[in-house]
């Protein structure tokens, strides 16, 4: 299997640093606010590669950490007078509902930063003794100067950091690129002993360092996987390398540094400022989450991603022609299976490429099109994916109101004269108002108007079915979505 490293800047073959162990760290959540669907792209890609790590044989360690302290946390609570604590289960809760949602596994590990003040606290002394960090008035910093390899992961060196750094006036830093270990607490700030240097709380990056040390490296060899999005190379990742790298036996921290790209909304990043900001548990109302599963196995996972309702759309339609596949295999009979060790191969090539997702939704497609594998090895292979086939896999499809559709039925009523609130009514409400008003013509014996409403109806492609209970409609195959 093949990986590319951030670190080294290619593509390499994969090897576990432990035989048959594989550790993976993944930043996780500052739940201080609603997450969006790019805060989810890397934790996607990161569900997906632990399972693929698994059908591989390793034994997964999987940590993704919760920042549950920053200073958003901090002004919310000041302004609603609650605990940052309820603030930040608040968002922590609808962000693990939203993960259920899209298939995303349980961690392993799963450790809140208040949680591991100690081993927080713990690093810091040591970075002390050792000169890397220095007590300022207000917090103590980390002294990057002390550091030779800082700029490396994100590429970039030293006099380019600083000349990008923000010049900020600030009398407490020996350097513009020194970053806080610790903050002491400002008045009504929660706080934690911290002897003899001050009471306050952590930065962001100390808290990853510990936490990846606790948990995955005691003893300083360097585990196998660090992820996050492409966002957190600089200074994040940088920071946590600065602050781990000094204290260990053996770095580097981690192996491979695995970075999952930026999502973009209408080809801009989503943001409140942007106004294009919608939250993830607003989105997954609107879309079925297996479907934006399926739009970002379509892309590979470095890239770029441009999220439009178009692609979402287009993304549904191909998951859909997966299911209507699976709905006619067959299950396999006493563990016959010809297609597998086939299918197998293909997808297990696609998958040591870098993890090629996309190549991979080739193959299925491929292969459900020139044979018949048994239902269960494709559900084995989709599993992988993180794209699990359901009870509802096996109906039929409801039929699907698109757009066109709607819009066909608004002209339709225009051109009666029926009045419909385009704005407030579903087009399945609209639909339901001109079949009450032919019923009320058949019963009025008015077979023109009747007659009218039913072409009409019909040129939408609604089909009607009339009954002694009444009058039900359809959506005519032809006119599906699907
Ligand atoms: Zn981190």
């Amino acid at each position: 299997m093949r990986l590319y490293n951030t670190r080294t800047r290619s593509v390499e073959p994969f090897e576990p640093l432990r035989a048959g162990e594989v550790r993976i760290y993944v930043c996780g959540m500052t739940p201080s606010a609603q997450a969006h669907l790019g805060h989810a792209r890397s934790f996607l890609f990161f569900d997906i590669l632990r399972r693929y790590l698994s059908h591989r044989g390793f034994r997964v360690k999987y940590v993704q950490n919760v920042t549950d302290i920053d200073d958003r946390s901090i002004n919310a609570a000041r302004e609603t007078g609650e605990h940052y604590h309820t603030i930040v289960d608040r968002y922590y809760a609808e962000f693990k509902a939203s993960m259920r949602k899209l298939g995303v596994l349980d961690y392993d590990a799963e450790p809140y930063a208040t949680q591991y003040i100690a081993p927080i606290q713990s690093m810091i002394r040591e970075l002390l003794a050792s000169d890397h960090a220095y007590a300022g008035r207000d917090g103590i910093y980390y002294r990057v100067a002390t550091f030779a390899n800082y700029g490396k992961l994100a590429n970039r060196n030293i006099d380019e950091l600083e000349a990008g750094a923000r010049i900020e006036i600030d009398e407490h830093k020996e350097d513009p690129l020194d970053f806080a270990l610790w903050k002491f607490a400002k008045p009504g700030e929660p706080r934690w002993p911290f002897e003899p240097y001050g009471e306050g709380r952590p930065g962001w990056h100390i808290e990853c360092s510990a936490m990846a040390r606790t948990l995955l490296d005691p003893v300083g060899h360097g585990f196998d996987i660090h992820g996050g999005g492409a966002d957190l190379i600089f200074p994040h990742h940088e920071n946590e390398i600065a602050q781990s790298e000094p204290l260990m036996a053996r770095p580097p921290m981690a192996n491979f540094w695995v970075h999952g790209g930026l999502l973009l909304f209408e080809n801009r990043k989503m943001a409140k400022s942007v106004g294009n900001f919608e939250p993830l548990s607003d989105l997954l109302e609107r879309h079925d989450p297996q479907a934006i599963r399926w739009l970002f196995l379509q892309t590979g996972y470095r890239k770029v991603m441009n999220f439009t309702e178009e692609s979402i759309g287009a993304a549904a339609i191909g998951l859909a022609r997966v299911k209507a596949a699976y709905r006619g295999l067959a299950p396999a009979t006493d563990g016959e299976s010809i297609a597998a060790p086939e299918l197998d191969r293909r997808m297990e090539a696609a998958l040591d490429d870098d993890m090629n997702t996309a190549a991979a939704l080739a193959v299925l497609y491929d292969v459900l099109a020139n044979s018949t594998p048994s239902r269960e090895d494709l559900q084995y292979w989709l599993g992988i994916l993180g794209v699990e086939p359901n009870d509802s896999w096996l109906e039929e499809p409801e039929a699907q109101i698109t757009a066109d559709l709607a819009a066909k039925i608004v002209a339709e009523c225009n051109a009666l004269g029926i009045d419909v609130d385009t704005a407030a009514l579903a087009p399945e409400t609209a639909i339901e108002k001109l079949v009450a008003l032919r019923d009320e013509a058949r019963r009025d014996r008015d077979w023109a108007a009747s007659d009218r409403l039913r072409d009409a109806l019909q040129r939408c492609g609604i089909e009607l079915q009339d009954s002694k209970e009444g009058t039900s409609w359809s959506v005519a195959v032809s006119s599906r979505s699907i």
